[in-house]
């Protein structure tokens, strides 16, 4: 059955007790009439109470009185018990978290904190034996902003909500406007005692089942009289104002933003929160019911159109998702230039149909009218634009940086990436597109010197956690970097003497020497990552066996390693060999040589490499046939062209009808003329003129018609499901197989494909690994969705530009490229590389809806380009928890003559 959006849930089999002590304390504690508008029984104030509050409590509670500071003599006094007794009931109390208890003139003396929250629930909440004992407080804390939230809907003016964003400091460093109120320092400094403890809202959400993955432990600073209370009662433990300083800058490289119970007056502040948008039960108010005012801080993000390049880091990181990447470039089309909400609850009657109640799940990344088609095809969309712009400056370390927020191998991609950036690129409506990976070639190389290699810097420590990657391709190693980044202890088991998987052995060095993969691979050993070569899982050991060995999670990585049989007469014969096996065992000795003609059977990428190879490894004839014409072809242009450039002959349209062969060994084929390789629904179903045929000659047959996935013994006794093709079944999003430990990407899950489509699948994975080995998470909560939209290339307005022709590497000559192993191919000078990068048309940049804007001030700390400013807009100030109605008031009269008046005149019209 649903539930409704503004009532408690409570889990199943929870029977609530009915106290009517307790309701009594509830009632106090939240200043209602019981006869009036006390409480119900469902209601969470009341409900976290009941949890661990008994009678003897809740009496002395209400005896307590409302916000009143006690010593147990002055209760004992109150209510003729003893002083015995009374301390021990204030003493539960404050345990438990409905009270404060400070050492006041050397007494224990007791307060009762203002409001639920901040106050009350997230006190219950941060005592973990509690939250262990009553797992219901989580529910209740939960509950307490979505039963009320509806109900302060553009009530509160800015600045003077209960909780308060206060921007990122280095955001506002250089606006005159700031005031010292503005300043996390300020509250550091102001104080001299200070506790941390774990974040309550991601408690919350992890005992419920809905945590996000963003960082809890220490995430949540006290200081003065709460820190003396967190620390007291063991909450929280005590740390320096330096390491205060320490977790701010930690919560901050890890995308958290800062906010301050802001019920204490302006300047003044019990705690600073390090939030996420995906978990804080404050932001919701914001987020769900876009009742921004609440919360918000002074600030609004503003973003210069012409500095912004689309990298999108803004967008990833914006805890309100008020940003979406958009469009620079002018159009006849309609494009989304402005999305700052306008129907807001400040001057509007707030109902359900306003709230945004999946916000969680349905986070937005791009305008409508889409963005740059770069970062859209890229299956990583890696910030394609950005790192253009930043190589443009000489900022080569930066660039690198930015590309490996998504990619952790642009140096091999810079060599073997089927440029799906380059296809989409919007300048070859112009003339070319932008040389994207020659770009990126040149970045890469840089990577490879030792002086501007860029080796991420760890952001956690999960050491106590051990991850297996089964397999050391581009999506086992890119899973093992996003993982280690994150501190994990990850192994990554090849069952191959080398590591890297079809990059290592199934391309050859002229294309991809083997020294750049073993470079990149070399920041994965910086990081920590440990690789066990020769290992075959489900033969040497077992999943079992790594699980009890204190492995928590697995990915499965392998490829599809194994070449494909046609399924003709003769393949068994000598001679006849799969191209991936041919490849990788010239790959693993370049020494080895064939003799006498060669016809390799295939049209893509692959086929030419191992057609190439067989040049170099000294085979005559070098003969492909395929069955698509020169148009269809798999392969790239290029590749083709190179091919041909090294005497290889491609005849098209040619399918194999049987292998001929004499004792046991292969003397030649016989093909069929292929008529058309697609049919009417356009599925590969090749049709063939039997009439017309031929025969070749030939001491070789290389079969380059796909590849197969060899499972082993990896999934012996495990509850993963396999397709009919023989690839895993995953969930889309998060990767996870039907196994819940096991998590799979590459080929595996998507048949035989490309490095970037497999480096991006190992990033996904990481994330939901990371997720799943921590209690709690959910594995898409919070989580990007990765939708985006490329923008119109048809109605964008192109005559003012330029048409500089693209610049290219100097040309190999193919007599000479034929004769070596070595890849002699140039890469972009730095003169010619920043040339192109002036090419580039800047397709894309940042909108921001200025209204969802809380002004954190993450967007700017996440801008490499200097894009963003927080501009001061509004001037609200804190005020006191008892001065809040007087504040609120004339706010709340004012927001109801505005709908009043709006209703009559809409009457009127
Ligand atoms: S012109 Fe530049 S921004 Fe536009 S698609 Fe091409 S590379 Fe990307
Ligand atoms: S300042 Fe505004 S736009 Fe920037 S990250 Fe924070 S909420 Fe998002
Ligand atoms: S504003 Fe900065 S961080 Fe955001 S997309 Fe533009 S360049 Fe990237």
């Amino acid at each position: 059955m649903k539930q409704s959006i503004t009532k408690m849930y409570f889990p199943q089999g929870y029977e609530c007790k009915h106290n009517e002590k307790v309701m009594a304390f509830a009632n106090m504690l939240g200043r209602k009439d019981p006869k009036k508008n006390g409480y119900k029984w469902d209601d969470p104030e009341y409900v976290i109470l009941e949890a661990g509050v008994d009678d003897d409590m809740a009496e002395v509670g209400i005896a307590m009185g409302y916000f009143t500071k006690r010593t147990a003599k002055e209760m004992a006094e109150i209510m003729g018990k003893s002083e015995d007794y009374c301390y021990e009931q204030m003493m539960k109390l404050a345990w438990y978290g409905t009270s404060f208890v400070n050492v006041i003139d050397g007494v224990d003396t007791f307060w009762h904190a203002e409001s639920w929250i901040p106050g009350i629930m997230e006190m219950i909440v941060n005592n973990l034996e509690v939250v262990k004992k009553y797992p219901i407080v989580t529910y209740a804390m939960e509950a307490y902003g979505r039963v009320r939230g509806p109900m302060s809907s553009g009530m509160f003016p800015p600045g003077i909500g209960l909780m308060r964003v206060i921007p990122i400091e280095s955001a506002i460093d250089s606006n005159s406007r700031r005031a010292s109120y503005e300043e996390v320092s300020k509250y550091l400094n102001d104080n001299t005692i200070f506790s941390c403890s774990p974040c309550s809202c991601r408690t919350d959400r992890e005992i419920m089942g809905e945590g996000c993955g963003h960082l809890k432990e220490d995430m949540c600073i006290q200081m003065g009289h709460a820190a003396e209370y967190y620390i007291r009662t063991g909450r929280g433990r005590e740390i320096t104002r330096e390491e205060a300083f320490e977790i701010i800058q930690r919560a901050e490289e890890n995308g958290l933003m800062h906010q301050i119970p802001n019920i204490d007056g302006s300047g003044k502040t019990h705690a600073i929160c390090n939030c996420c948008g995906c978990s804080c039960l404050s932001l919701r108010s914001g987020t769900m019911y876009k009742n921004v005012d609440m919360v918000r801080s002074n600030y609004v993000s503003k973003v210069d159109k012409d500095k912004c390049v689309a990298c999108g880091q803004c967008v990833e990181n914006c805890p309100m998702n008020a940003m979406r990447l958009g469009q620079k470039l002018c159009s006849n089309g309609p494009v989304t230039e402005d999305i700052t909400t306008t129907h807001t609850p400040r001057n509007n009657d707030w109902t359900e149909k306003e709230w945004n109640i999946d916000y969680r799940t349905n986070r937005e990344e791009v305008v409508d009218t889409g963005t740059a088609p770069c970062k859209t095809s890229c299956p990583a969309h890696i910030a394609v634009q950005g790192y253009i712009k930043l190589a443009a400056q000489g900022k080569y370390t930066e660039a690198l940086e930015l590309i490996k927020m998504e990619n952790p191998f642009p140096a091999v991609c810079g060599y073997i990436c089927n440029k799906r950036c380059e296809d989409a690129c919007t300048r070859g409506d112009l003339d070319e597109p932008i040389a994207i990976d020659d770009i990126k070639r040149f970045i890469a190389d840089q990577d490879l010197k030792k002086d501007n290699r860029f080796i991420p810097k760890k952001r956690n420590n999960y050491s106590d956690k051990k991850i297996a990657i089964v397999g050391s391709g581009p999506a086992g190693l890119s899973c093992a970097y996003f993982l280690a980044i994150d501190g994990y202890d990850v192994t990554v088991f090849e069952k191959e003497k080398v590591l890297g998987g079809m990059l290592t052995l199934g391309i050859p060095s002229f294309v991809l020497e083997k020294k750049i993969i073993e470079a990149e691979i070399d920041i994965l050993r910086e990081l920590g990552v440990i690789f066990k070569t020769g290992v075959e899982v489900g033969k040497d050991i077992t999943l079992d066996e790594l699980r009890s060995n204190g492995y928590e999670a697995f990915y499965l990585a392998i490829g599809a390693q194994k070449g494909r049989k046609i399924g003709i007469e003769g393949e068994d014969y000598e001679g006849v060999i799969s191209g991936v096996e041919f490849l990788s065992r010239i790959n693993q000795n370049e020494k080895e040589t064939i003799s006498g003609n060669v016809v390799v059977i295939g049209g893509g990428n692959v086929a030419i490499d191992v057609a190439r190879v067989a040049v170099r490894a000294g085979g005559e004839n070098v003969k492909m046939f395929c069955l698509e014409n020169r148009e269809q072809m798999p392969a790239l242009d290029e590749e083709i062209h190179v091919a041909e450039s090294e005497d290889i002959t491609i005849n098209n349209s040619w399918g194999p009808k049987r292998i001929i062969g004499e004792n046991g060994k292969v003397t030649g084929i016989e093909l069929m003329r292929c008529i058309s390789t697609i049919d009417e629904n356009g599925r590969f179903s090749p049709k063939y003129d039997e009439g017309d045929t031929m025969i070749v000659e030939t001491d070789y047959v290389l079969l380059s018609v796909g590849q197969s996935i060899d499972w082993g013994g990896v999934l012996s006794g495990s509850k993963v499901v396999l397709n009919s093709n023989n690839t895993i079944q995953v969930d889309d999003a998060t990767y996870q197989t039907k196994q819940a430990d096991i998590f799979a990407g590459g080929d595996v899950v998507t048949g035989p494909s490309f490095a970037i489509d497999a480096i991006a699948a190992g990033k996904q994975a990481a994330i939901s690994i990371h997720r799943f080995v921590h209690e709690g998470q959910d594995l898409l909560i919070g989580r990007s969705r990765r939708q985006y939209l490329q923008l119109d290339k048809n109605a964008v307005i192109l005559d003012s530009f330029d048409r500089t022709p693209r610049q290219r590497a100097g040309n190999i000559d193919g007599q000479k490229a034929k004769k070596t192993f070595r890849d002699i191919r140039t890469s972009l000078s730095e003169d010619q590389m920043k040339k192109e990068t002036e090419r580039c048309l800047g397709c894309g940049a940042t909108v921001v809806d200025e209204y969802m804007c809380v002004g954190c001030g993450m967007c700017a700390t996440k801008c490499k380009f200097d894009a963003i400013t927080l501009e001061r807009v509004y001037d609200g100030e804190g005020v006191e928890f008892l001065g809040m109605k007087k504040a609120i008031i004339p706010h709340v009269i004012k927001r109801k003559v505005k709908i009043t008046a709006k209703k009559v005149l809409g009457r009127k019209k």
